[in-house]
């Protein structure tokens, strides 16, 4: 199914009879013009649905409690043609569940100068009239994003398309059930939080589920189906012909991750879920000394790199911010070329204007950011409550800029934390065989790893060569929470200034702590 086919931004065109029918009539018709070019021009990700001129209070309130009824409907762009009189809008932006796209266009891109009458004046009104629109919006602190553009050039359908697949993650994770195998990492602080309030703030419900029922699923397991998916990774990926040999190490070790992975889609299918988070402390039924014991032999660390590119959240060590937010960026940029990962900032490598951050974890990296076709390996892994050959997918990862991104929750808020980022080209790691990324934040190592830290972020984050800071902004702004942006102007100064005033305004706004 092509991403995003079943989903609709509906425009809505506002208007009002002061200028006679004729003029409505006319309006209606370059709207739809404006939306079927829109639609035609091929850089929207989703459909643009006109719904028609906004007269009265009354049109413009059964529109929007319609938008926010449809399911399909993921956010609403409105263009003012006219001066539509902005008390009419009062009670439909009330109404108004969905994100909300303010467009400031014009039919008409030149003034004709020669030929300009009252009549061309009636239909070309938009420059005051999306400033009433603009001003009961802010009146009212309606979040919404305001793109300004006339509506033929390809940055602002550009803009359009960011905020529409911001608007589609969006809807996504207003029913996104994340389910924890086990709990949080013991001890630790950045990656927890408040679900209550995240479910409140940004959509997530995220459930508890005991690894006991995970193994359910494992045991009815059949090893046909596991010998078929060990084909599948045979045929995917560089490997040593050693492990497809039936009765050697590394062939267990590749069965036992590929039953694990059957095991985890199987029960992220029936539950619905759409992202998971595992811990390595917690791995099965029993006592795993007991002869019974039913359990995977490591972490299910395949499983989470393969899952992770099918778009299932992944966090490690209990992490289900890190969970949805990966589940939320790759949702956003599905169809777009380059990839997205989970990562954590692994090592620090000081090298003066080149120092960077290795981005890797014990094996969890998604192959969507593979430089190269990965590498099928198997190797121990000490670390947990088991000890065991474990399979993973090894590579290193694509040179290019991207942006990362990261929720903490910090008491009275969620800030979410974007820095740029640049990879550089990695080297492997013989001795360390785990998935990686090399980059150099922005500005500069020192800045961007510093503001980070004064920020607050995690050392997990979720990264994507895909996104800009825009779909951020935008994201932001939907959920109202804060932003903090680190990039190439930033300065540890302009940052302290930025969280500071945070604070200040977070403490005044109870409404968005
Ligand atoms: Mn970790």
């Amino acid at each position: 199914m092509k991403a995003f086919e079943n989903l609709e931004l509906w425009w809505i065109t506002g208007a009002q009879l002061l200028y006679g029918g004729d003029a409505v009539i006319a309006v209606d018709a370059h709207s739809k013009e404006m939306v079927d070019g829109l639609n035609n021009s091929g850089r929207l990700p989703i459909k643009v649905v006109y719904k028609g001129t906004a007269n009265s209070s009354r049109e413009v309130e059964d529109l929007m409690s319609a938008a926010s009824n449809e399911k399909k409907c993921v956010g609403v762009i409105t263009w003012m043609h006219t001066f539509s009189p902005a008390k009419m809008w009062i009670h439909g932006l009330q109404k108004l569940t969905k994100p909300l796209l303010h467009l400031h266009t014009q039919y008409n891109a030149e003034i004709p100068w020669d030929t300009m009458d009252m009549d061309f004046m009636n239909l070309n009104q938009s420059a005051h009239g999306d400033r009433e629109f603009g001003h009961i919006c802010a009146r009212m602190r309606v979040r919404r994003k305001v793109v300004v553009g006339y509506w033929k050039d390809e940055k602002t359908q550009d803009r359009i398309a960011v905020w529409s697949r911001v608007a589609a993650g969006w809807a996504d994770a207003q029913d996104m059930l994340i389910l924890r195998f086990g709990d949080q990492m013991n001890n630790v602080a950045v990656t927890d939080g408040d679900k209550v309030e995240a479910e409140v703030r940004m959509g997530y419900h995220v459930d508890y589920c005991p690894v006991s029922k995970l193994m359910e699923y494992y045991k009815k397991v059949e090893d046909a189906e596991v010998k078929e998916l060990m084909k599948e990774y045979f045929t995917l990926y560089a490997h040593d012909a050693a492990l497809e040999t039936e009765g050697t190490e590394g062939y267990k070790s590749v069965f036992e991750a590929a039953k694990a992975e059957l095991a985890l889609r199987a029960i992220l299918k029936d539950t619905g879920a759409k992202g998971f988070t595992t811990n390595f402390d917690d791995l099965g039924t029993h006592d795993i000394n007991d002869p019974k014991f039913v359990g995977f032999n490591q972490i299910p660390g395949l499983a989470s790199q393969r899952l992770m590119a099918e778009g299932y959240g992944f966090g490690a060590e209990g992490d289900w911010k890190s969970a949805a937010l990966y589940r939320t960026v790759w949702y956003m940029t599905q169809g777009l070329p380059t990839g997205c990962s989970f990562l954590e900032d692994y090592t620090l490598n000081f090298d003066g204007k080149n120092s960077s951050i290795l981005q890797a974890h014990m094996l969890e990296v998604c192959p969507l950011i593979a430089e190269e076709r990965p590498r099928l390996e198997v190797h121990f892994l000490g670390i947990g409550i088991r000890k065991a050959q474990t399979a993973r997918l090894v590579f290193t990862s694509k040179p290019g800029n991207g942006v990362t991104a990261t929720v903490v929750d910090l008491g009275n808020r969620f800030r979410l934390i974007v820095n740029d980022v640049e990879c550089i080209k990695s080297k492997p790691l013989p001795k360390l065989p785990v998935a990686s990324a090399l980059w150099i934040p922005m500005p500069n190592f020192e800045i961007g790893a510093g503001a980070w830290i004064l920020a607050g972020g995690t050392h997990h984050s979720c990264f994507s060569y895909d996104i800009t800071p825009e779909y951020w902004e935008d994201y932001a702004e939907m959920a109202g929470i804060e932003m903090v942006h680190i990039d190439k102007d930033s300065t540890m100064a302009s940052i302290k200034k930025d969280l500071q005033m945070g604070e200040v305004y977070y403490m005044l706004n109870k409404s968005l702590c």
